[in-house]
């Protein structure tokens, strides 16, 4: 190793060793004939003392050879604020360039920040998310894996169906002609899992969705807790769920207060009544960001009316799902299954809400061929759509144990989980409000050559002038 110790870890006890420190220089001061240089790295600060007068800048990598001394004058602001380190040799591992920005400036514009990501997440504050997103997920796994939940990874190159948002389309080179798309969810895999009978399956999986912005809305991708079980009712599900997030809170977030350590299960026609919303804030104090009210909604309406981001249901037919296609109605409302009292019926879906967002949902899933068909043509699709399905309906005919799940927008959670007020604060590289990444100039324009080879012919003027450009 480079180095002896991290920028975060020497103290009082460690006065006269002879140590090795690496990092970046966070700040330098010349008095005198003296360099005062505070050294940083991602576990902390340590103050460098050089007996000459040096040319060393902010941001410049170095290797730093010396001795931990007592400092006369304490700084109690910094951990390593009881030493410093008399530097006999200091090693240039890297130059850099003036920053393009104040790190530490409210009034950078976020694009700035966005395109230098990698000196933006330098940051304290979101060195501090990211390692704390890190600890949040280990620790769910962590629980998840104590109650013999097994995590499998499922494909990211799959089929286009219609399950509720836009697909991404990835064009194939060995099939000319056809596409692949990105998964909006692991949906159908983790219910086919379950015929496969792995009863208890959780993922942290990416989701990819062809959507436009929306507030505390990642354009795109996001990644999401994916959890399914078999042989389960709803509230074994609400329980599991509820469990984890309790001791989540008391062990990694020991400074939030749980306004309810038994989550309530409220039904989505009171709250919409009460609350004029189907995410209520439940917090006793709406200001206190510290205070973390989770609640459920159940009874859910299994219909909705379409809208016009229905496209892909039955053009001109009433009825979009509430959740998605493969929530089971309440059993009492199957004879409502037809156009005219479609309405009428309530289904298993749970929505898991936490401060006034909706940050997870799931259901009982249909596990009946025919209450699925039936879902099937209420929203109007047509029998190449139902074919689209065809690989669980059949896999539906193989012994498909009762099952159901939920997914969390994990990113959203952690927002909310850190009192953060935007999305991007959590996630390393986020794209920006129009769906770009700014660090790698994403999405791009790509070479007639490489086109031509995945068989695609643009027709769209803009990019074809675009490719013009580019030969
Ligand atoms: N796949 C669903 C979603 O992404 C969640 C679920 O029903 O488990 O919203």
């Amino acid at each position: 190793m480079l180095r002896t110790h991290t920028c975060g870890e020497l103290r009082k006890k460690d006065n006269g060793k002879k140590v090795q420190l690496t990092g970046w220089i966070d700040r330098v001061r010349v008095v005198g004939k003296t360099t005062f240089m505070v050294l940083k790295d991602r576990y902390g600060r340590t103050q460098i003392i050089l007996d000459e007068k040096s040319k060393l800048k902010r941001g410049y990598c170095i290797k730093v050879s010396g001795k931990v001394v007592k400092r006369k004058d304490v700084n109690k602001n910094m951990p390593t604020g009881d030493i410093e380190i008399v530097a006999d040799k200091i090693d240039v591992l890297s130059k850099s360039k003036p920053m393009p920005f104040e790190l530490d400036s409210e009034n950078v514009a976020e694009d700035l920040r966005l395109k230098y990501r990698y000196l933006d997440l330098r940051r304290d504050k979101i060195q501090n998310n990211l390692m704390m997103r890190h600890k949040i997920i280990n620790f769910i796994r962590g629980e998840f894996d104590d109650k013999d939940f097994v995590e499998i990874s499922t494909p990211l190159l799959t089929k286009s169906t219609p399950e509720g948002a836009r697909d991404f389309i990835v064009p194939s080179r060995i099939h000319p002609g056809k596409f692949y798309a990105l998964p909006q969810s692991p949906q159908q895999y983790k219910q086919l899992l379950m015929v496969a009978g792995f009863d208890k399956y959780y993922q942290v999986a990416p989701c990819l969705r062809d959507e436009d912005a929306r507030a505390h809305r990642s354009p795109g991708e996001f990644y999401q807790l994916d959890v399914e079980m078999s042989f389960v009712e709803q509230e074994d599900i609400l329980d599991v769920i509820e469990n984890v997030f309790v001791k989540l809170v008391k062990k990694i977030l020991p400074n939030k207060k749980l306004t309810f350590t038994k989550f309530p299960r409220l039904k989505y026609d009171d709250v919409i009544k009460k609350y004029g919303t189907d995410s209520p804030d439940l917090r006793k104090d709406k200001n206190n960001p510290d205070e973390l009210a989770f609640c459920w909604i159940v009874d859910f309406p299994l219909f909705t009316k379409q809208s016009e981001d229905d496209y892909f249901y039955g053009a001109g037919k009433k009825w979009a799902p509430s959740h998605h296609m493969f929530t089971m109605p309440k059993e009492k409302d199957l004879k409502y299954l037809n156009t005219k009292d479609a309405g009428k019926i309530k289904s298993y879906q749970h929505d898991f809400v936490l401060n006034g967002y909706e940050i997870g949902g799931g259901s009982i899933r249909i596990h009946d061929k025919e209450i699925q068909e039936k879902v099937f043509d209420l929203i109007g699709f047509t029998k190449e759509q139902k074919k689209e399905f065809k690989h669980l309906l059949e896999a539906f005919e193989y012994g498909v144990p009762p099952h159901g799940g939920i997914a969390l927008g994990l990113d959203r959670a952690l927002m909310i989980l850190l009192g953060e007020p935007s999305i991007r604060e959590v996630i390393a590289f986020p794209k920006n409000k129009n769906a770009v990444d700014l660090v790698v100039d994403a999405p791009s324009i790509i070479p007639n050559e490489q086109l031509k080879d995945a068989n695609i012919t643009l027709v769209s003027k803009k990019s074809s002038e675009s490719q013009k450009r580019e030969k």
